[in-house]
C-alpha cells in the first residue's frame, strides 16, 4: 500500500498533475499538501493581514517557472479575491517587508552615490533584516510552513540589484550581478537605512626577475628600530633600501589609483640570491582601487624603467583572488646555479661523484638560519639533476634541479649535520655557497 501511494506521488510529479510535498507542521509531524490545500494556505496568509504580493509569492517562490514573486502573488489573490469577493489589488503597505521593496531605489540610489568614484564591472547586494523582520520570518516559518519558500533577504537583494542596474542604465553605465567576486558589494542595513560598500582588491599576476644582489623580496623593517628609524638603518627605518615589491607596486597603486596594497610571491628566494631566467610568480593585490582597467603593457614598461639593472617585471596580467592562494601554495621545482668554495683542494672526478651521490631523496631539517622563525622539523625534497665543474682546485660551479622548498645554501654545506646528504658530507669537506642564483622556477601558472 506504502509502495502504491509512493507510486502515484512519482507519477503525479512526473505528470504535474498534482505537487504533493512534505511540510514541516509544528514540531512533530510531517504532512503532505496538495495544490488546493497550498491555496488555502495562502488564503489564510492573505487573511491575516495587508501583505504585498511579492511577499505573498514568496512563500511559493518554487513553483512555476518564468514567473516573479509578484505574478505569483497576483496570481493567488485573484483567486482569493474570486472566492471570497474580497479586493484584488495589491494593498499600499505590507506587514511582511515594511515597505522595503518599495524603497529599493533609494538604496540603489545610496549606493551609486558610495561608489562613484570606483570602477566595476560587477556588484552584488546583501541585506541586513530589521529585528522586525527577522521576527516576522521566523513566524512566517513556523505558521505558514512552505516547502517552496524563499527567505525575504533574496527578494530583497534581487530588487536592490535591479533597481541600481535600472539606475546604472539611467546613467549610460553598466555592470552585472557577480555571487563570487563582485568588484563592488552593498549592504543594505534596513534598521539603519544605510548602504555600506566594500571595495574588492584588484589582482595582477606577473613575474619577476632580481638581476642584482642585496634586495629582499619584501620591505623589510629595520630590526633595531622596528621601522622607526636609527643610527644602525640610517633613519630609513629598513634592513635594505629597497625591495622586489617597492620597486613593483608603487607603480601599481599609481596606475589602479588604490590605496595600498601587497605583493605576493610566489615563494623567495633569498635577500643574496638573484632570481633569473622567466622569473617568479606573483600575484600583486592592490587596495580600493579606483581603476580596474589598467594598461598594463604601460605598467610594465615603466617599472622596468624604475627598477633598470635591479629588477624586471613580465607576463603582467589580471588576475582573480584564487590566483593569490595559488601563488602562495605553490610548490614548483627550481633550477639553482651556486658558486660554491671548498675548504680543500678536490678533483673533478671526486667532484662528478660526490654530485651523483646527491641524486635522489634529502632528508633536511630547517635551517638553523631560519629555526628561529621557522617550525623545527626534518623535511624530505628530491633533487633530481646535480652537475658541476671546477673552477679551481676549491672552487666550484653546481647546477641543481630539485624540489621546491628545498634549501640549496645547506644542501652544499651540510648545515651541521640538518641535511643528509650534502655535498659537504659526500666530499667529506667542508664547502659553503658564496653565490646563488635561481635560474628556473618550473611552474605552470
Ligand atoms: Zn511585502
Ligand atoms: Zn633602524
Amino acid at each position: 500500500m506504502a509502495f502504491l501511494i509512493h507510486a502515484i506521488d512519482v507519477l503525479a510529479i512526473s505528470w504535474r498533475i498534482v505537487k504533493p510535498q512534505r511540510v514541516w507542521a509544528g514540531r512533530t509531524r510531517w504532512v503532505k499538501l496538495s495544490p488546493m490545500e497550498v491555496l488555502r494556505e495562502a488564503f489564510k496568509l492573505l487573511s491575516a493581514g495587508p501583505i504585498c504580493n511579492t511577499c505573498l509569492g514568496r512563500r511559493y517562490a518554487k513553483l512555476g517557472k518564468g514567473l516573479s514573486n509578484a505574478e505569483r502573488g497576483q496570481a493567488i489573490r485573484v483567486l482569493w479575491a474570486m472566492e471570497t469577493g474580497g479586493e484584488a489589488s495589491e494593498p499600499d503597505r505590507c506587514w511582511v517587508c515594511e515597505g522595503a521593496l518599495l524603497r529599493a531605489e533609494d538604496h540603489a540610489q545610496k549606493a551609486l552615490e558610495a561608489v562613484k568614484d570606483y570602477e566595476f564591472e560587477t556588484f552584488l547586494f546583501g541585506v541586513r533584516l530589521t529585528p522586525y523582520q527577522e521576527a516576522v520570518e521566523d513566524f512566517l516559518r513556523k505558521r505558514f510552513p512552505s516547502p517552496w519558500a524563499e527567505p525575504l533577504q533574496r527578494d530583497l537583494n534581487r530588487a536592490f540589484g535591479r533597481a541600481f542596474e535600472r539606475l546604472l542604465a539611467s546613467e549610460g553605465m553598466k555592470a552585472t550581478v557577480d555571487y563570487y567576486h563582485p568588484h563592488v558589494r552593498f549592504t543594505v542595513d534596513l534598521w539603519k537605512g544605510s548602504v555600506e560598500v566594500y571595495i574588492a582588491p584588484a589582482y595582477f599576476y606577473g613575474r619577476y626577475r632580481k638581476l642584482v644582489r642585496g634586495i629582499p623580496q619584501t620591505h623589510w623593517p629595520c630590526r633595531e628600530c622596528r621601522g622607526k628609524g636609527c643610527p644602525r638603518c640610517n633613519y630609513t627605518g629598513k634592513m635594505y633600501p629597497t625591495s622586489v615589491e617597492e620597486l613593483i607596486l608603487p607603480v601599481f597603486l599609481e596606475a589602479c589609483d588604490g590605496e595600498g596594497g601587497h605583493l605576493h610571491g610566489a615563494g623567495r628566494e633569498d635577500v643574496d640570491a638573484r632570481m633569473l631566467g622567466r622569473g617568479r610568480p606573483f600575484v600583486v593585490e592592490v587596495e580600493r582601487p579606483r581603476r580596474r582597467r589598467v594598461d598594463l603593457k604601460a605598467v610594465a614598461g615603466r617599472i622596468n624603467a624604475g627598477a633598470r639593472g635591479k629588477v624586471e617585471v613580465l607576463d603582467l596580467r589580471p588576475a582573480s583572488p584564487e590566483l593569490v592562494r595559488k601563488v602562495k601554495e605553490l610548490k614548483a621545482r627550481k633550477r639553482y646555479l651556486a658558486r660554491v668554495s671548498l675548504a680543500a683542494p678536490v678533483t673533478q672526478k671526486q667532484l662528478s661523484e660526490a654530485l651523483a651521490g646527491l641524486r635522489g631523496e634529502i632528508h633536511q631539517r630547517t635551517p638553523i638560519r631560519v629555526r628561529h622563525r621557522r617550525a623545527d622539523l626534518v623535511r624530505v625534497r628530491r633533487v633530481h639533476e646535480a652537475s658541476g665543474r671546477l673552477l679551481s682546485p676549491t672552487e666550484a660551479e653546481i647546477e641543481v634541479l630539485c624540489d621546491g622548498g628545498l634549501y640549496v645554501k645547506e644542501l652544499i654545506s651540510g648545515d651541521e649535520g640538518g641535511t643528509h646528504p650534502s655535498l659537504s658530507e659526500l666530499l667529506g669537506i667542508e664547502a659553503r655557497v658564496r653565490e646563488l642564483d635561481v635560474l628556473e622556477v618550473l611552474d605552470d601558472l
